[in-house]
């Protein structure tokens, strides 16, 4: 067989079971081979009973006594066995559901078993170990390794499949040139293979894994490279970006340093000749808004149109009257789109986006609808707040646009996640906060503090502030005795001021226009307090905040908490925020304390990755990137920056074989690109 032979090929694989594994995304025996086992059973490491609770080990030992099988309820027996290891220590061994086993073992003879050592009441023992006879061990003690299922294929099933093949075995090419596989001592592609699916040694694994991972690290940086493609010329440049400093006297604040090293930057692109490809990254409240005007600002001046795409219309609808309460004094014209305009305003608005009127144009996602036309739009801007948008800019190059693009982003990702995950764009930080902002005061409360809690808030409102209860988005009815949704907690709080304070509710399923209603008023200061669902929905920037409670806190990500505390706070007066959760526990405790005790987004990204592991957190299956098997794009970081270097001599090489391993590399990955822009 070959390695580019269909699946259907390899004996054991019928009609249905090519179309479960096509589903998995496996056509070849290559790609079969690529699945790689995701865990191995180590029996070969011997304990006793005294091994540390939880550690799987394999002991011998001999049955001392053998109980009976007993039955607990319907669709539960258990069956027990004394065991007895040579130090003469005796633990017990128990099987759950497994009846028949009590016709196999016999008082005196001698087994290996192998799991976990548990411990209960000062008694060890193993519950549903493996076992062999002593005197028949068989393959007990070599390396089994253990496969995920692939659409619906079990990993047994995949296994043997495996095996079949590798025993064949096909010729395999190396992608990797010599040289380079050479300097890194790192195995050919074939021992690869052998290493990873039938390892004699966890040392074997090892090693396969770590020509995986370069492999995958290479790939990843060839690919980003690549679609980053030769730095694009563009017919977009601007002559004059000293206008900046007029921008910045005109503002009722001075620039923080972070703001100013951003924009210069910025501008250095807008001479350049170049497409600009730029990510600004700043943390909830660093004053990204103002960046994203100055920018329209200098391309409505050069004679260019300017998008800027929000995650959400209440988002959009805020942006474009803080757009032009900025930009109307130099005369620059902002227009909104939204997917809920009455037909007539929004034919009118597409007509002065075509004609060039329209010079600044903020919107949701609608403005890279089919029937959107430009005049000549120089910029786009897309704020994400915390969602990565691979996807956003695959829209874009479908619409065969070249203008220049910055990405607004407060999601604090490592350096070298954001070089993973943003490889084709180049990086500003905005690293300062504006001056005079106070910290958040953040405290821990249960439900039982909620009455004195909002007492506060009524004293906050009675000096003239504002407040926001925030509950979680709740889709499933069952779960909602538990959890506190809006319109509950909102006729709770009206009851509680006695309508002394005006109080209002915000949430999804209200129509378009009554959500606008509703944030127009909160901010005219016409409404106290504001009970919402989650930041998608809100994102309301109303300086006379002060107050934010925050009920279920548990059910909200970290970031996500930070993110909804950037809402308050953004005025001179201390504000202050309210985690509120009747989830008392160990994990939700340690989870709260991060926010009451951190104020810095990068610091809770980072603590939340602590606490919640690695793939979770920064997994990269979601954001539309080539599926990493091995590579762990956090924690293999050196390797990545190690790789990008290396990927950048390939690229550059004129060597037929760095060529090839090139092309092969980067396969995949452009395989990955056009689904993105796919959808
Ligand atoms: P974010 O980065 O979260 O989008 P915003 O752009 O909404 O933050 O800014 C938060 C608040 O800080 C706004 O009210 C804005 O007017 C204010 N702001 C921005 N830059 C400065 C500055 N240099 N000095 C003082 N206030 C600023
Ligand atoms: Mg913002």
């Amino acid at each position: 067989m070959k390695l580019d032979d269909r699946i259907r090929d390899v004996p054991g694989v019928g009609p249905k079971r090519e179309r479960a594994l096509n589903d998995g995304g496996i056509f070849t025996v290559e790609d079969l081979l690529a699945h790689f086992p995701k865990q191995y059973i180590d029996r070969s490491r011997r304990g006793t009973f005294a091994a540390p609770s939880e550690t799987a080990v394999t002991i011998e030992a001999c049955v001392s006594r053998k109980g009976t099988v007993r039955r607990i309820r319907r669709n539960l027996s258990l069956f027990g066995l004394s065991v007895t290891t040579d130090d003469g220590v005796t633990g017990q061994i128990t099987f759950f559901n497994q009846p028949w086993l009590a016709e196999h073992f016999h008082e005196e003879a001698r087994y290996y078993f192998f799991g976990r050592i548990t411990e209960k009441k000062g008694k060890c023992g193993m519950a549903n170990p493996q076992f062999v006879p002593v005197d028949k061990p068989g393959n007990f003690f070599e390396l089994t390794p253990v496969y995920a299922p692939v659409g619906g294929v079990s990993g047994e099933t995949l296994r043997k499949l495996i095996a079949k093949m590798l025993a064949e075995d096909i010729a395999v090419s190396d992608p990797l040139p010599e040289t380079l596989r050479k300097d890194r001592c790192l195995p050919d592609r074939a021992a690869c293979l052998k290493l990873l699916h039938r390892p004699q040694t966890m040392t074997e694994v090892a090693t396969g894994r770590t020509r995986l991972k370069f492999e995958e690290a290479l790939k990843l940086n060839l690919g980003l490279l690549r679609s980053r493609g030769e730095t694009r010329r563009s017919s977009v440049v601007l002559a004059h970006p000293a206008s900046l400093s007029r921008f910045e006297r005109g503002l009722p604040f001075l620039l923080t340093e972070g703001q100013r090293r951003v924009l210069a930057e910025i501008a250095a692109d807008l001479q350049s000749g170049r497409i600009m490809n730029r990510l600004v990254q700043g943390d909830v409240g660093s004053g990204k808004t103002v960046v994203a005007v100055a920018c329209a600002y200098l391309m409505a001046l050069g004679g260019y149109q300017c998008a800027y795409m929000a995650p959400t219309e209440i988002l959009a609808e805020q942006h474009a009257r803080n757009f032009e309460a900025y930009l109307a004094p130099y005369g620059i014209s902002v227009t909104l789109v939204t997917g809920s305009m009455k037909a007539s305003e929004r034919e009118n608005a597409l007509t002065h986006i075509a004609n060039g009127d329209a010079q600044v144009i903020i919107g949701t996602h609608a403005l890279f609808q089919k029937d959107m036309a430009y005049y000549n739009l120089g910029m786009v801007i897309t704020d994400e707040q915390h969602r990565f948008g691979v996807r956003q800019r695959g829209l874009l190059a479908l619409k065969g646009e070249r203008p220049h693009t910055l990405v607004m982003s407060a999601t604090p990702i490592p350096r070298t996640l954001a070089l993973v995950l943003y490889g084709d764009l180049d990086i500003s930080v905005i690293d300062t906060m504006p001056a005079g902002r106070k910290k958040v005061k953040t405290y821990f409360y249960t439900e039982k503090a909620l009455r004195k809690i909002l007492g506060m808030m009524a004293v906050e409102m009675a000096a003239g502030h504002q407040g926001f209860i925030v509950c979680p988005f709740v889709e499933n009815a069952e779960e909602m005795a538990e959890v506190r949704d809006t319109q509950t907690v909102c006729r709770e709080v009206d009851r509680y001021y006695k309508g002394l304070y005006r109080v209002a509710c915000l949430h999804g399923k209200m129509k378009p226009d009554e959500k606008a209603a509703v944030v127009a008023d909160f901010s005219a200061g016409k409404i106290d307090c504001l009970v919402a669902t989650n930041i998608i929905e809100v994102g309301i920037d109303v300086p006379n905040v002060t107050m934010m409670v925050v009920m279920s806190a548990d059910r909200f990500g970290l970031s996500q908490l930070h993110q909804l505390r950037g809402r308050v706070g953004r005025g001179d007066a201390q504000a202050y925020c309210f985690l509120v959760s009747n989830a008392v526990n160990e994990k939700t405790i340690a989870r709260m304390k991060v926010i009451v005790n951190h104020h810095n987004g990068q610091e809770i990204a980072e603590a939340d990755f602590k606490l919640r592991g690695p793939g979770d957190a920064f997994g990269t299956r979601q954001h539309g990137l080539p599926a990493l098997s091995a590579l762990d794009p956090a924690a293999d970081a050196a390797l990545l920056a190690e790789t990008r270097a290396i990927a950048e001599q390939l690229l550059a090489s004129p060597k037929a074989e760095d060529m090839a391993c090139c092309d092969a590399l980067t396969r995949a990955f452009d395989h990955g690109v056009e689904q993105i822009s796919m959808n």
